[in-house]
């Protein structure tokens, strides 16, 4: 297909608004774009390699307006490119605005270079020509690379016309915005080659790749798009979370499973053992990928470590990297970011701060694809995946997230708890029937709301730990004001580190009132500032409602008994 062509289309499917005309048009576009499809596909979305490549054109702005200054003739320099930008607001706009054509010498770089139209008219151009001096360039590395980028895009912009310089520009800096989004690429592609869109949705989920999707659905129909399947090396989209409340999850469920949340960076690991030669060689892969499907293999060697050390057949696991102290205790997740991408001095960086991978998903594992299974059954394909010997205790089966199927509430603020005082951010809520959906937000993976309100409430009594623990207060009773009395809401025992034990111990133990075995009356001194997932009636405490799900979050210093909140407040909230 001539580059001109797919310029006028592109412009016509800007020129409409209407969502399904959209798809119309570019229905027909695939449907022209002959031996030229898979490229096509990718333009058309504004993307020049698929999805999951990790290549990238690497061209700044101002190599784009350098090689669009010189195209445009000798009297352009880059500055000008951008005066012109700052008045129209749009890269396209300004390509469009020069008229190219006739610059003589490096256009022949592109094979057409001063031959082509000298008017600016362009017309020789095919976008497999753009493709391939595009592909080029993405390979240009090393010393002089930046200068091949300039020479060989301004080659390009020497043959375009005006139309074709504003798409090319576009293409080149990654806005495209004609208003073509994934969803309508899938849906042309249906359209234009007859196949229904779940499998065409199925093949796009497994190969992240629309240009290789629309050529087998032309090509070899609804089995051939079937037939495609996940890839060792070429990642998948992540399965991406909403927030959401442990009564919603449970009344939507029955049953959640529940699993930690670890405050790090995604990962996605793709890992093949190889097979072992004659002589004992193993031709093995490991890469990582991030959330974005970059690679980050070079930056996280202990990731790859832990695969050959564990993983003895071909996989895809879904999980988080976590950077840790000596013990193995997490650290926030700014230290993780000091490793993620980092591409020079890594060994010094390991030294500085480690990482562990804990994975959650197994989407490939020797052989079989397990997207379309459900969590509960992914999960113990994790397990044995990950596990030394298959009676090993899940607990102690290394960089295994644990999952637990939980009905009851109190159960799953108990993991909540432990999570929290191991270190992590909390838990993530999964529907342990649902199947993994890449690239999805969906509502069948749920984080915990971050608290939206908090309140602060006197603290009227607490409990003797046990064990270890017996020495300190913890398990505090919250109550808030009504009138000149304070009336109880809840009890309050998550949130809380040992370090937190020690020093809410001595700041509440001189205010003990009566004891009672374990339980504890606490005249009314210390206000502590406590988050929740919502209000309930209920006939536990005397207020007539319970906090669900109440954290601690520090304590008000600053706050007497009588600043605390009333009841008048609570019977608000609750609404
Ligand atoms: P957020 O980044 O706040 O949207 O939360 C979702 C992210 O939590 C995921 O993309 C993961 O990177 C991370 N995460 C941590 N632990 C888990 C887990 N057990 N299951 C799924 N995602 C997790």
């Amino acid at each position: 297909m001539e580059f001109a062509t797919f310029a006028d289309r592109a412009a016509a499917i800007e020129a409409e608004p209407a969502d399904l005309e959209i798809v119309d048009h570019v229905t027909d576009l695939l449907a022209d774009a002959n031996a030229d499809l898979d490229i096509v596909a990718r333009f058309v979305q504004g993307r020049v390699v698929p999805a999951w490549e990790s290549t990238t054109l690497d061209i700044g702005p101002t190599t784009c307006y350098e090689a669009i200054a010189r195209a445009a003739g000798t009297n352009v320099d880059g500055d000008d490119v951008e005066d012109r930008l700052a008045d129209l607001g749009e890269i396209g706009d300004v390509a469009a605005s020069y008229e190219f054509g006739g610059q003589q010498g490096l256009g022949a770089f592109t094979g057409g270079g001063a031959d082509a139209d000298s008017s600016g008219q362009g017309g020789d151009l095919t976008v497999r020509e753009v493709h391939e001096t595009l592909t080029d360039l993405a390979a240009a590395e090393g010393d002089g690379s930046q200068d091949r980028k300039v020479d060989l895009l301004f080659g390009l912009f020497n043959r375009c016309s005006s139309e074709e310089a504003r798409y090319l520009a576009r293409l080149v800096l990654s806005e495209m915005r004609i208003g073509v989004g994934e969803g309508t690429v899938r849906d042309a592609i249906a359209a234009a080659f007859d196949v229904p869109v779940d499998r065409v949705e199925r093949a796009l989920q497994v190969s992240n790749d629309y240009g290789e999707v629309a050529r087998i659905a032309r090509e070899e129909g609804v089995a051939g798009l079937d037939a495609m399947d996940l890839a060792i090396g070429r990642p998948v989209q992540a399965m991406l979370a909403q927030t959401g409340t442990v009564t919603d999850a449970l009344a939507e469920w029955g049953e959640a499973a529940v699993e930690w949340k670890f405050d790090g960076a995604r990962i996605q690991l793709h890992h093949d053992p190889g097979t072992a030669d004659a002589a004992g060689a193993a031709a093995g892969e490991t890469r990582v990928f991030s959330r974005n499907m970059e690679e980050v293999t070079d930056a996280l060697p202990e990731v790859v470590e832990f695969a050959d050390e564990h993983l003895d057949r071909p996989v895809i696991l879904d999980g988080e990297v976590v950077a840790v102290d000596e013990d193995g205790t997490p650290l926030p997740f700014q230290e993780v970011l000091k490793r993620f991408r980092r591409k020079h001095d890594v060994a010094k960086a390991r030294e500085d701060v480690a990482v562990r991978p804990v994975f959650f998903d197994c989407l490939h594992a020797g052989g079989n694809d397990l997207l379309d299974d459900t969590l509960t059954a992914r999960h113990d394909r994790l397990e044995s995946v990950l596990a030394d010997d298959p009676d090993q205790d899940p607990e102690d089966v290394r960089g295994l997230s644990l999952l637990w199927r939980i009905d009851d509430p109190d159960a799953i603020e108990s993991i909540d708890a432990d999570a929290l005082e191991a270190g992590h951010e909390g838990i993530m809520l999964k529907n342990p029937d649902s199947v993994y959906s890449p690239g999805r937000r969906g509502k069948n993976w749920r984080k915990r709301k971050p608290d939206v309100e908090t309140l602060d409430c006197v603290v009227t009594g607490a409990e003797w730990g046990e064990g270890r623990r017996a020495t300190y207060l913890g398990t505090f009773e919250l109550s808030v004001r009504a009138g000149d009395d304070l009336e109880t809401v809840g009890k309050v025992a998550t949130g809380i580190t040992d370090e937190n034990l020690e020093e809410l111990t001595e700041l509440l133990e001189p205010h003990i009132a009566a004891e009672d075995g374990q339980d504890v009356d606490l005249e009314p001194a210390v206000v502590f500032e406590v988050g929740y997932e919502e209000i309930q009636s209920s006939p536990t405490y005397s207020s007539g409602y319970a906090l669900r799900f109440p954290r601690f979050l520090g304590v008000r210093h600053d706050k007497d008994p009588e600043d605390a909140e009333t009841i008048d407040r609570i019977e608000r909230l609750r609404g």
